[in-house]
């Protein structure tokens, strides 16, 4: 007998509804949360299949079958489609989308995958006694004799296979199982009381919901309270999530993690692996065998069969926030995991965001402090100023810090000098009519780059020749204004003929080794001053820099953004906290117009709690958040009267609701044009997320999405850029 007509529910990554009826009457509940293979138009596409119904509200006839349902990998579990949900209610984003856009790019295409587990070889008895002629196989057999098991990879990496093979036929080597080796934890230094009394707390609470903010100045150890609290898990036989911002830019920590715990399976989640590469690392995370996942933000939602922890590290870091698609806060989605799931989550930071600092200060989470460094001796910076007002400065950089640098050079120790700003110089003046470049697609200057001799756009990558003669007037005399990486990276060198000058930000790390390359010049002592951006900035260990200068922090200091001040003393923190670090007292130079500013004042005294303070007091005040939740709703289209229309019917129909949710109106981006599209938004906030969540159902199940064709339209729930 046939079984009746089952019919599936599948999350499709569509435009509009994203659940789709298909027939499929081999599905058994237990292929919910599978991938399933469907006709979409005449394409055929991958969803998850979400639920089983008996019927559909859409008659038989116009049902179409599911091509397959993918039983080849386990099915996604429970809680991770929970946690799918959870973020399509509260980003206001199709589920669909959300969940396709997690998965690894391998699980999309309509075809099966399997996991590959690395494959050992070891020596056989005969193997043991054995010589060979030829130098790879005796070298190879050598190295067994050495190691006994060796993995595919690692043989690889340093013989032709050609020799491998030869040794299998020969009887002197077999393929062997892979040992589950035991849990092997190297050598942890003591902890300094500080970390043993956070350790300890994070220790005592080992199972529940437990949101720790392990608040601990740059230098204080924070990592070694992550390792040896992971510790902890894994003799607990669990899984460890540890998120960071830019996890290619922090190679020390995946080599920290690796020699402390030898014998564990680490796998990293991140952009800068391949396709194959990142579905083989998710897919071990999903058999419960990698016990240690190091990723970026994407890697909050990797399916973790017994998650024990989750680490958020820098958890101010603003890359955490995706900008497009989903826009998530990756932070805040591991929190709601970590309840969810019922286990502890450390967020760590030097200087923790306004909104975590606040939700420690109420109590919400638990607060962890750490006010030492954790090397004996190594002591804070001491922070200068240069007063730009009195000070000489025939370039980029004053007399001042030139001196500094010098003494540095004499030292034979290392120099970093700071600025946010990539290319030569933020702009190109005519000196007769004042005519700048500016791209033509978005509401930005063109950014001189003299080494590749262009003018880009640092927002939509435009870029193009840099003009003979101003086109205004004819001129001939164009000038750089204002500095750029290349520009104080050329003045360093007039100034210093003979000193190795190292420039890293974004230009300069393209390449795939480039910044691995140059993080080893800096520890090998082999550069001298350190040119750079935030790059930089993040928790990076430069034992011989004893002298950080600052130049251009002025520019945040009276930004139209309520958060600049805050991004600002965080980056300066960052960057500050990379001198002095092994022992050797470290100096900090800050170019500026403006000494006295309270910002300047309380970094001087390293003194994050009161600029947290001063901070949270202006966003009370001003009704910023922490103290309200904000969500917008972005426009964008060639025209902005077409879009600042569609606010306006956005405006009149939130007003129509009656909620109790302050309304803005609708006004231009900060950045009004990108990539030739006219950019808008319109601002809503409330004191209670709640209340603003359920606006914001109301409110989008109110808005017509077919009535918009020519506007783009987007909900940002807890938004950073304006
Ligand atoms: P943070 O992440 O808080 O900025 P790190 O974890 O990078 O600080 O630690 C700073 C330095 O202190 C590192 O070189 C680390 O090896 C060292 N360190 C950490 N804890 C100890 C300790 N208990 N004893 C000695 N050195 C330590
Ligand atoms: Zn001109
Ligand atoms: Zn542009």
């Amino acid at each position: 007998m046939d079984s009746p007509p089952k019919i599936i529910k599948v999350a499709l990554d569509v435009p509009l509804s994203t659940r789709f009826d298909y027939l499929a009457g081999n599905a058994t509940v237990d292929d919910i949360g599978s991938r399933v293979a469907v006709p979409f138009g005449n394409k055929l596409l991958v969803g998850i299949l979400l639920d089983i119904k008996p019927r559909s509200e859409i008659p038989a006839t116009r049902l179409k079958s599911a091509v397959r349902i993918f039983r080849d990998i386990p099915p996604l579990s429970p809680s991770l489609l929970d946690l799918f949900r959870f973020c399509s209610d509260y980003y206001h984003h199709p589920i669909g989308s959300v969940m396709l856009n997690a998965l690894p790019a391998g699980l999309k295409t309509a075809k099966p995958v399997e996991m590959k587990r690395p494959r050992f070889f070891s020596l056989t008895e005969a193997g043991r006694l054995g010589q060979v002629r030829g130098k790879n196989m005796s070298r190879l057999l050598d190295a067994f004799i050495k190691e006994g098991t060796l993995d595919l990879e690692s043989i690889r990496a340093e013989f032709p296979l050609d020799a491998l093979r030869r040794l299998l036929d020969l009887g002197l080597l077999e393929e062997s199982q892979e040992k589950p080796l035991p849990l092997e934890i190297a050598a942890s230094p003591g902890l300094n009381p500080g970390q043993q009394q956070a350790l300890a707390r994070i220790l005592e609470n080992p199972n529940g919901f437990h949101p720790w903010l392990l608040y601990g100045i740059t230098g204080s150890g924070k990592t070694e309270v992550y390792l040896q609290a992971i510790a902890e898990i894994l003799r607990a036989g669990k899984q460890a999530l540890f998120l960071v911002p830019e996890i290619n830019l922090t190679p020390h920590l995946e080599n920290a993690f690796r020699s402390r715990f030898p014998n564990t399976l680490i796998v990293s989640l991140h952009s800068g692996l391949s396709d194959a590469e990142r579905l083989q690392n998710w897919l071990r995370a999903q058999a419960g065998e990698a016990k240690i996942i190091l990723g970026t933000r994407l890697a909050v939602f990797t399916p973790l069969p017994s998650l024990g922890l989750i680490i958020v590290d820098e958890e101010h870091d603003a890359s955490f926030k995706q900008q497009e698609g989903l826009r998530y806060c990756a932070r805040d989605v591991a929190v709601f995991r970590a309840k969810q799931e019922s286990v502890p989550v450390i967020l760590g930071s030097a200087t923790p965001s306004l909104e975590s600092y606040h939700s420690a200060r109420r109590g919400r989470y638990k607060l962890l402090e750490l006010k030492d460094r954790a090397i004996p001796n190594a002591t804070l910076p001491e922070v200068r100023f240069v007063d730009l007002r009195t000070e000489k400065r025939k370039s980029g950089l004053s007399e001042k810090l030139l001196a500094a640098i010098s003494i540095r050079l004499e030292r034979g120790e290392q120099s970093l000098v700071f600025l946010n700003r990539r290319g030569y110089s933020p702009a190109l003046i005519c000196s007769s009519c004042s005519w700048t470049p500016n791209c033509t697609r978005c509401a930005s200057r063109l950014v001189l780059h003299l080494k590749d001799r262009r003018l880009r756009c640092h927002y939509c990558g435009y870029g193009e020749r840099i003009p003979q003669s101003c086109p205004e007037c004819g001129n001939l005399d164009l000038k750089p204004v204002g500095h750029g990486t290349q520009r104080i990276e050329s003045e360093l060198f007039e100034h210093f003929p003979g000193a190795r000058i190292l420039r890293i930000d974004r230009d300069s790390i393209r390449k795939k080794h480039a910044w691995g390359e140059m993080l080893e010049k800096i520890y090998r002592n082999e550069a001298d001053i350190l040119v750079g951006t935030q790059i930089l900035a993040k928790g990076h260990d430069f034992p011989n820099l004893t002298l950080v200068g600052i130049l251009n922090s002025d520019a945040s200091l009276y930004s139209s953004d309520f958060r600049a001040s805050e991004r600002l003393f965080a980056q300066l923190t960052q960057v500050s906290g990379r001198a002095g670090r092994a022992g050797s007292p470290g100096e900090v130079l800050i170019q500026t117009e403006f000494r006295d500013h309270p910002l300047y004042a309380a970094l001087k005294q390293h003194d994050y709690d009161a600029i947290a303070a001063m901070l949270l007091e202006e966003r009370t005040a001003a009704g910023f958040p922490p103290y309200v939740h904000q969500a917008l709703i972005r426009a964008e289209s060639l025209s902005l009267e077409a879009a600042m229309t569609f606010l306006e019917q956005v405006r009149t129909i939130a007003s129509g609701l009656g909620q109790d949710v302050t309304i803005f109106d609708p006004a231009m981006a900060s950045m009004a044009r990108l990539s030739n599209m006219e950019r808008a938004q319109i601002l809503f906030q409330s004191p209670s997320r709640q209340k603003l969540q359920n606006f914001l159902k109301l409110l989008l199940s109110n808005l017509n999405p077919a009535a918009t064709r020519a506007v783009r339209w987007h909900v940002d729930v807890d938004p950073l850029e304006f």
